[in-house]
C-alpha cells in the first residue's frame, strides 16, 4: 500500500507503539479476570491498580474518581443520564447545541423521559461566554454540560468560568474533553468541574475504551447494573488490555504535552501559510482560541465532500465534518450552530494533525489542495 497521509486525527489517531506493547500481554499471557481472588488474577488486578493512578495523576484526579468506561460516547452518555437518575430535586439541564451526538442523543432521551434541557448556541467562533450561561441557568438547573474543545471546529470553551457559575447556582458542571485529554493541559481541580468525559483512541490508546472522571461526593447513578467493578457504578469485566493502553498513551502524552503542541502548532501555520501564499482562499471557522491541530476551513462555493474524495484519491485523509456526520451530506450541526452561510458550510473541511504528521505531510496536503481548489 503506498503511504498514506493521515490528517484526520480528531477521528482518531494511531496507537503509540509504547501502548501496544504495554497492552499485549493482557491480551494473551495475563488474561486472568481481574475480580478473581486467586494469585493468577493478581497481575491484572494490579495492571488495573497502577492505570488508575496513571490517569488520575495526568488529571489532577484521585484514583477513586476514574472510573473505565468503552470510550467518549459511553461517558457521555454517563454523565447526562446519570446525574438525571439520581438527582431528586432538581430537573433541568443546560448544554449547548454543538455538542457531539454522544451529549445531544443522551440529552434527547432524558427530555423524553421529562426531564427538561436548554440548549445554548454558541457565537459565530463557536463560543459559549459565561454571560450566555448567566442568561438561562436558574436554581432549578441540575447540571450544565460543556464540551471543553469542539471536535469539528477546535474551539476551546472557557470551563472555568461556566462551572463557577454552574457551582453558584447549585448545579453540578460536567464537560466533554474527549478532544482535549491528552493534547492541551487538564486539570479537573483547576477546572472545577464534577465529572469530565474522555477517550483513549483520541490520545494514541486503543479504541473501545475511555474514562469518565465523576469528582468524590457527586450524585450519579450507576451506568452499568451487575458486577461491583468500578466501585458497583459501572459493572463488567474489565477491558484490562485497553486500560493499560490507554494509561501508557496518555501518560506518553501528559509528557510531552509542550513539545508536541509546538510541533502540531509550527506545522499548523506551515498549512495555513502555504494556502495562502498558493493563492487559495478560505475562511479558518472557530476562532483565536483552538486546539493545536483542528483546521477547520471553508472554500467559498466549494463542495467539501467532493474535495474529501479527491483528497481520498490522492491518499490523503480529512474529513468534512464529525466523523459520526460523515455519511450525512448535511450541513453538519456544528457549522449551523455558528452559523456559517450556506455556500461556505458546504465547502467546509476539517484537518486536524497529530504528532505523528511531519512538515512533508502538510506540504503534500497544501499541494492537493491548490490541485483541487485552482
Ligand atoms: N465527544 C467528542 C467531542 C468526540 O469528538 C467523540 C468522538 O468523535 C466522542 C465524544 C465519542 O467518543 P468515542 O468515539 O470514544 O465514543
Amino acid at each position: 500500500m503506498s503511504k498514506i497521509i493521515y490528517a484526520d486525527n480528531a477521528a482518531t489517531t494511531q496507537m503509540d507503539a509504547d501502548a501496544f506493547e504495554a497492552m499485549k500481554p493482557y491480551l494473551f499471557q495475563e488474561y486472568g479476570n481481574a475480580s478473581q481472588p486467586y494469585s493468577f488474577a493478581r497481575q491484572p488486578k494490579r495492571a488495573l491498580r497502577e492505570a488508575r493512578e496513571i490517569v488520575a495523576s495526568c488529571i489532577g484526579a484521585l484514583p477513586e474518581e476514574i472510573f473505565f468506561t468503552s470510550g467518549g460516547t459511553e461517558s457521555d452518555n454517563w454523565a447526562i443520564k446519570g446525574t438525571a437518575f439520581r438527582t431528586f430535586d432538581r430537573r433541568t439541564t443546560i448544554t449547548t447545541v454543538f455538542e457531539h451526538h454522544a451529549v445531544l442523543h443522551a440529552c434527547e432521551t432524558i427530555e423524553r423521559l421529562g426531564f427538561p434541557v436548554t440548549y445554548m448556541w454558541p457565537d459565530s467562533n463557536g463560543y459559549i461566554s459565561p454571560e450566555t450561561l448567566e442568561r438561562y441557568i436558574t436554581d432549578e438547573t441540575m447540571l450544565v454540560s460543556v464540551m471543553l474543545a469542539n471536535n469539528e471546529i477546535g474551539s476551546i470553551q472557557p470551563i472555568k468560568e461556566l462551572c463557577n457559575i454552574a457551582h453558584a447556582h447549585g448545579a453540578l458542571f460536567h464537560t466533554d474533553a474527549v478532544q482535549a485529554v491528552g493534547h492541551i493541559d487538564i486539570d479537573v481541580n483547576d477546572l472545577g468541574v464534577d465529572m469530565l468525559s474522555a477517550s483513549a483512541h483520541k490520545f494514541n490508546g486503543a479504541k473501545g475504551v475511555g474514562f469518565l472522571y465523576i469528582r468524590k461526593g457527586t450524585p450519579i447513578a450507576a451506568n452499568m447494573d451487575g458486577g461491583v467493578q468500578e466501585h458497583g457504578l459501572r459493572a463488567g469485566t474489565e477491558n484490562v488490555a485497553g486500560i493499560v493502553s490507554m494509561a501508557a498513551a496518555l501518560k506518553k502524552n501528559v509528557a510531552n504535552l509542550k513539545a508536541n503542541q509546538e510541533h502540531i502548532s509550527s506545522l499548523e501555520k506551515k498549512l495555513l501559510q502555504s494556502l495562502s501564499e498558493g493563492g487559495i482562499s478560505y475562511t479558518r471557522n472557530g476562532g483565536d482560541h483552538t486546539l493545536p491541530g483542528i483546521i477547520s476551513l471553508s472554500f467559498n462555493g466549494k463542495d467539501g465532500e467532493a474535495i474529501l474524495h479527491r483528497m481520498d484519491l490522492m491518499g490523503i485523509c480529512i474529513s468534512t465534518g464529525s466523523a459520526c456526520d460523515s455519511k450525512n451530506t448535511d450541513i453538519s450541526h456544528v457549522l449551523q450552530a455558528i452559523r456559517i452561510p450556506e455556500n461556505l458550510a458546504k465547502g467546509t473541511i476539517r484537518i486536524s494533525l497529530g504528532k505523528n504528521n511531519t512538515e512533508e505531510d502538510v506540504n503534500a496536503i497544501a499541494v492537493a489542495l491548490r490541485k483541487i481548489l485552482l
